[in-house]
C-alpha cells in the first residue's frame, strides 16, 4: 500500500482499477503485466511498428516530393532499425521473459541501443543517437496513441493514473467509464480539473509521479476531497473509504433536492446559477442540477476533441443542439479560446516560448479571420433558435473588442446579403480575464452588455502564477486580496454602467466564496454543474445583509490567509461538512 498527497481539485471518493497513460517524452516506468497479458503486449508492440513503418513511408514520401530523395534518405535509417529482426526480437524477448509493458521494453532496448551507438569512436555512427531517440519516441507515442484509443471504448469502469492529460484526450474520453483522474502535474484550473468537476468524479492532480508508481490494473483510491490517492489499499483503507463515499453520497441526494428551488437569499434576493460547457450534451445534467442556463460555453472543444478544423456548418449544429436541449434558457457562446493550456495538434508543433502571454484566444482569432467568421456565422445562423449571446475571451484593449465587433458587423452584413436570417438584436459581451481589462472597466462597459469575469486567467495573470504548474499552486489564490479588488471593481463598473456582470471561473463555484461574491454584489454564478446545488444552498441559508457583512470584512483583510480562514469559518456555519 503506498498513500499519496497531492491537490485535491474535485472532490469525491472512488475506489477503482487504474489505467496508466505513460508520456513519450519522459522516462518509462518499469510496469509489469499478468502473464495472460503478454500475447497482448507483444501483439500491440507489433502493430505499433507496423503503423511506425507505415507513417515513415508517408513521411519519405512527402519529404522525397518537397525536398527531393537525398533528403528523405533520412528516413531510411529510422525504416532499417525498425525493420531490423534482431532489434525487433530483442524488445520482443524483453517483454515475454520480464513480463514488461510494451512501452517499458521498447524504452530499454533503445536505450542501450542509443549507448552502444554513443560508444562508437566513428562520429558519423555516435551522431545516430539522436535517430534511435526519434525512433524510440515515434514507436511509443503510436503505443501511446493506441492506449488512447482504448480510453475511448472502455469496457470497466477505470481511473485514470497520467502524466497530464491534454484537452484533446480529456475531450474525447469514454466519460461513461472514467471515474476519476490522479495526475503527476497541474493545478485547481487545470483542464483536467475543470473537467473533473464538471463530470462530478474525483480528482487529484499534482501527485508528481504517479504513473511511475502504479501498473495498469493496480486497484486505487482517489479521494478527491482530501487530495489524497492510495495505491493498493489495504482492507481498512477500502472499508473507511466506502463508507465516506457512502456520506458523501447521501449529502449530494440531499443537495439534488434544491436543484428546482430557486436560487434565492432569506430576504428575497435572487441570483442566477448557471453552468459551464464543453459539449451541447453536457446541457441535459447542467439541467438536473438546477442550472438556469449556460454561463460559459467553452467553444474551443470542437476543435481540440477533433482531428480536423470544423466547419460553419459543424459549429452550427453543435449550436443548435444545446440551444434545443436549453428550451430557451440563455446560451452564452464564447467565441475560440484556443492556444496556450488549449492548444491544438498543429500549435503543438510550433511551441511559443511563453504561450499563455503568446498567440492565444482572441489573438489568434484576429490574426486568422476565415476560421473567426466561420464561427461568428454559426453563431448569428443558430440566434434565431434561441437566447443566444456572445463572449469573447481575453480581451485586453479597447482595439480588440472593436476590432472583434467589426469582424461579427462583417459577417452580419454578409449574411444579409445572402438572404440569411438572424436575430440583428444580439446581446454581446466580454471576458474579463487580465488585470488591464479591469482598469480599463469602465471603457468595456460603455461597449459590451455584460462582462463575465474568467478568475481562472485573472488570477494568473494578476499573481504571475502558472494555473497549470504544480509547483506553484500554493500560490494560485482566489482569496488574494489584489485579486478580490479586481473583482469588486469589475462589479461595481458593470453595475455603475448598468450591464451585468458574472463570475465563470472555478471561483464562482466554490462554496468558499459564495458569501463574499454574493455580498459584493455579483448576480450571475456560473459554474460547472455538480457545484451548482452546494452554492444554492449557501445562497437559500443566508441573507444580503449577513453576505455584504462579510463581504465587507474580507474587504479589510491584507492577507489571503486570513480571508481564506475568515471564510471557511462563515462558510461553515452553513455547511458544516463543507470543509
Ligand atoms: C477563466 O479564465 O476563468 C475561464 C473561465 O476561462 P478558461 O478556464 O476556459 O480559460
Ligand atoms: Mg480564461
Amino acid at each position: 500500500m503506498e498513500i499519496k498527497k497531492g491537490i485535491g481539485v474535485s472532490p469525491g471518493v472512488v475506489i477503482s482499477t487504474a489505467f496508466v497513460l505513460d508520456a513519450a517524452d519522459l522516462l518509462i516506468p518499469k510496469r509489469q503485466v499478468e502473464v495472460e497479458q503478454i500475447g497482448c503486449e507483444v501483439e500491440r508492440f507489433d502493430r505499433a511498428v507496423g503503423d511506425s513503418v507505415e507513417d515513415l513511408g508517408k513521411l519519405k514520401e512527402s519529404v522525397a516530393q518537397r525536398a527531393g530523395k537525398e533528403v528523405a534518405g533520412i528516413f531510411d535509417f529510422h525504416l532499417g532499425v525498425l525493420k531490423d529482426k534482431s532489434v525487433l526480437k530483442q524488445i520482443t524477448d524483453e517483454i515475454k521473459k520480464n513480463q514488461t509493458t510494451a512501452e517499458y521494453a521498447v524504452s530499454t532496448v533503445m536505450r542501450k541501443f542509443a549507448n552502444s551507438f554513443l560508444a562508437m569512436a566513428d562520429h558519423y555512427l555516435s551522431e545516430r543517437v539522436k535517430d534511435i531517440h526519434d525512433i524510440e519516441r515515434r514507436v511509443l507515442r503510436t503505443l501511446i496513441g493506441q492506449k488512447h484509443e482504448d480510453l475511448l471504448h472502455l469496457k470497466n469502469d477505470v481511473v485514470v493514473i497520467a502524466h497530464d492529460l491534454l484537452p484533446s484526450q480529456t475531450a474525447s474520453l469514454d466519460r461513461g467509464h472514467v471515474r476519476g483522474f490522479a495526475i503527476d502535474v497541474g493545478g485547481r484550473t487545470s483542464h483536467t480539473a475543470i473537467v473533473a468537476r464538471a463530470m462530478g468524479i474525483p480528482a487529484v492532480v499534482g501527485l508528481g509521479n504517479i504513473t511511475s508508481e502504479v501498473s495498469g490494473g493496480d486497484t486505487i483510491i482517489i479521494d478527491g476531497t482530501r487530495g489524497v490517492v492510495i495505491v493498493n489499499p489495504d482492507a481498512d483503507q477500502v472499508e473507511e473509504h466506502r463508507q465516506q463515499k457512502q456520506n458523501l453520497e447521501v449529502l449530494e441526494i440531499h443537495l439534488k433536492s434544491l436543484a428546482d428551488l430557486p436560487a434565492e437569499t432569506k430576504d428575497g434576493h435572487v441570483v442566477s446559477l448557471q453552468a459551464n460547457i464543453e459539449f451541447p450534451e453536457d446541457v441535459d445534467d447542467a439541467l438536473v442540477h438546477g442550472a438556469q442556463g449556460i454561463g460559459l460555453y467553452r467553444t474551443e472543444f470542437l476543435y481540440l476533441a477533433s482531428e480536423t478544423e470544423p466547419t460553419e456548418e459543424d459549429h452550427y449544429a453543435s449550436y443548435a443542439d444545446a440551444l434545443r436541449r436549453l428550451k430557451g434558457r440563455p446560451l452564452v457562446i464564447r467565441t475560440l479560446d484556443l492556444g496556450a493550456d488549449k492548444y491544438t495538434q498543429a500549435k503543438a508543433m510550433s511551441p511559443e516560448r511563453n504561450p499563455f502571454l503568446g498567440d492565444r484566444s482572441i489573438r489568434m482569432c484576429l490574426h486568422d479571420i476565415p476560421m473567426f467568421k466561420r464561427q461568428l456565422r454559426a453563431i448569428m445562423r443558430a440566434s434565431l433558435l434561441g437566447d443566444v449571446r456572445i463572449m469573447f475571451p481575453m480581451i485586453c484593449t479597447i482595439m480588440e473588442l472593436r476590432q472583434a465587433k467589426m469582424v461579427l458587423n462583417d459577417v452580419m452584413e454578409e449574411l444579409e446579403d445572402e438572404g440569411v436570417s438572424f436575430r440583428k438584436e444580439i446581446s454581446i459581451g466580454m471576458m474579463v480575464e487580465v488585470p488591464a481589462a479591469v482598469i480599463q472597466a469602465d471603457q468595456f462597459a460603455k461597449e459590451v452588455n455584460f462582462f463575465s469575469i474568467g478568475t481562472n486567467d485573472l488570477i494568473q495573470y494578476t499573481l504571475a502564477v502558472d494555473r497549470t504548474n504544480e509547483k506553484v499552486a500554493g500560490l494560485f489564490c482566489p482569496a488574494h486580496p489584489a485579486v478580490l479588488k479586481l473583482i469588486r471593481d469589475t462589479i461595481r463598473a458593470g453595475t455603475r454602467n448598468s450591464i451585468s456582470v458574472s463570475v465563470c471561473g472555478e471561483m464562482g463555484g466554490d462554496p468558499l466564496y459564495t458569501l463574499l461574491l454574493l455580498g459584493l454584489g455579483l448576480n450571475i454564478f456560473s459554474m460547472n454543474g455538480p457545484d451548482i446545488p452546494e452554492v444554492k444552498k449557501i445562497i437559500r441559508s443566508t441573507t444580503m445583509d449577513h453576505a455584504r457583512q462579510v463581504a465587507r470584512r474580507v474587504m479589510s483583510f491584507d492577507s489571503e490567509r486570513q480571508v481564506m480562514h475568515f471564510l471557511r469559518e462563515e462558510t461553515r456555519k452553513i455547511i458544516p461538512e463543507a470543509f
